[in-house]
């Protein structure tokens, strides 16, 4: 064990989850790859949706912010803060959302709670609909809405949660289902669970793509369809947007645009990538909406002028750029590429997803069932050849997740394949 993995452990808690048997210190990144501590260089094939949206020290974000830290970093609250406004008006301009409100916050569980703050307070119910196998944080009411029990350590919830069907198609009883049976049954189930909602439910939350959950999107029109069911009962729609926000899915801009029919949802909420690693949530919500709340609600850092010329730096980034038409251009070849090598291997059961978000679910060949282990040795072996990749899933983490930073070249995409199709190869 390294000295600074005995140390971590010695002061951190143990649910702080670590990846590798011998977990990496990453020094330092550029572009698409970073280093460790001991000068290895990997192709980062999953800072892209943890916090590097764009590409390791962007040139123009690291000078952003360093003229802004050089000025002044100061509360977002209290005094007007110029960049703060600068970037709320351009959020909620892409958001689609019509009289738009947005609120910074520091994280995505920070935005997802304000969601709930809202929803509940404008409905005046606490009952919640979540999708199954769901993410949404680490709060005490985030956690009470998150589906994968893997990262829901607590049921004590302020909240109560009804689960529908939706997020995951791989498995479970509606796996067999054409998309428009699958659509047509899981309609029929939230019709179930809103009958079950007692005083009226106050939102249905979900992610347009399950990202923790394994990188797994319902068929498209999926939300339009809950949407009209929603409307009826008068139920808001929250899309959570932090993993599919700003382009990463390739053909749209925001993951709820895949079931555009619906019309923008009620809340949106975003955060990870955003400020490419500097933190920043938010919540986008209609005036209405977001001015439910009848007292003051403050977050000190949520839009710390520091962050949002992050945000600002990135965003005019990735529009310059067509990062998103990358995602849907790089990730595309990936995705066929991975296809390609992975419709030989038994250990695949699946290969999904959609822009630069890619889930490779594997299965243990002799019993068809889900394979943490062999998910986990190939996390290793993608290690040991030069690429960092991600897992997920539901509680028993057998998908393997890539989601590079949206700036990916082509021939970094077959480099990392050729190292993935080896580590595979192993399993
Ligand atoms: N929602 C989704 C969909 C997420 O993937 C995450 C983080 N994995 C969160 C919310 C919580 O974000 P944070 O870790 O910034 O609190």
């Amino acid at each position: 064990m390294s000295d600074l993995h005995a140390r971590h452990k010695a002061v951190l808690p143990e649910w702080l989850a670590l990846y590798y048997a011998d977990p990496l210190e990453i020094t330092h990144g550029e572009g698409r790859r970073v280093w460790d501590a001991d000068g290895r260089q990997y192709l980062d094939f999953f800072g892209g949706i943890l916090t590097t949206m764009t590409a390791h020290a962007l040139p123009e974000v690291t000078k952003a912010v360093s003229e802004q830290a050089g000025r002044i970093i100061h509360s977002s609250t209290l005094y007007l803060n110029r960049p703060m406004v600068d970037l709320a008006e351009r959020v909620a301009g892409l958001s689609g959302i019509p009289d738009a409100r947005v609120f910074f916050t520091t994280s995505g569980t920070e935005a997802n709670d304000t969601a709930l703050l809202l929803a509940t307070s404008y409905r005046r119910s606490n009952q919640i609909l979540a999708m199954r196998n769901s993410y949404h944080g680490r709060s005490f009411t985030a956690v009470g809405i998150t589906g994968n029990n893997a990262w829901s350590p607590t049921s004590l919830s302020p909240l109560q949660t009804l689960y529908v069907h939706g997020g995951v198609r791989s498995r479970g009883p509606y796996a067999a289902l054409s998309d428009a049976e699958f659509i047509k049954a899981c309609v029929a189930d939230l019709r179930d669970m809103l009958g079950q909602a007692r005083g009226g439910a106050a939102a249905l939350i979900a992610e347009p793509v399950q990202g923790v959950g394994g990188f797994t999107s319902p068929p498209d029109g999926l939300y339009a369809a809950f949407r009209e069911v929603l409307r009826e009962h008068g139920v808001l729609w929250i899309s959570d947007e932090v993993q599919t926000g700003w382009g990463r899915t390739g053909d749209h801009f925001w993951g709820w645009q895949a079931h555009a029919a619906s019309g923008p949802p009620d809340i949106l909420t975003f955060a990870k990538g955003i400020g490419n690693g500097m933190s920043i949530g938010g919540v986008v919500a209609s005036a209405e909406v977001m001015n439910c709340l009848d007292s003051n609600s403050i977050s000190t850092f949520g839009g710390s002028p520091v962050t949002m010329a992050a945000g600002l730096a990135n965003l005019t980034y990735l529009l310059e750029h067509d990062l998103q038409g990358n995602a849907r251009r790089v990730g595309g070849l990936l995705i066929e590429r991975m296809r390609a090598i992975c419709a030989q291997l038994p250990v695949v059961r699946e290969v999904r997803g959609r822009g630069l978000m890619i889930g490779i679910e594997l299965i243990d060949p002799g019993t068809g069932e889900a394979d943490p282990r062999a998910a986990a040795a190939v996390l290793e072996a993608a290690r040991e050849g030069g690429l960092l990749i991600g897992k997920g899933g539901g509680h028993d983490t057998s998908v393997l997740r890539i989601a590079p930073p949206l700036s990916l070249t082509v021939a970094e995409a077959e480099e990392g394949a050729a190292i993935l199709e080896r580590a595979l190869q192993g399993a």
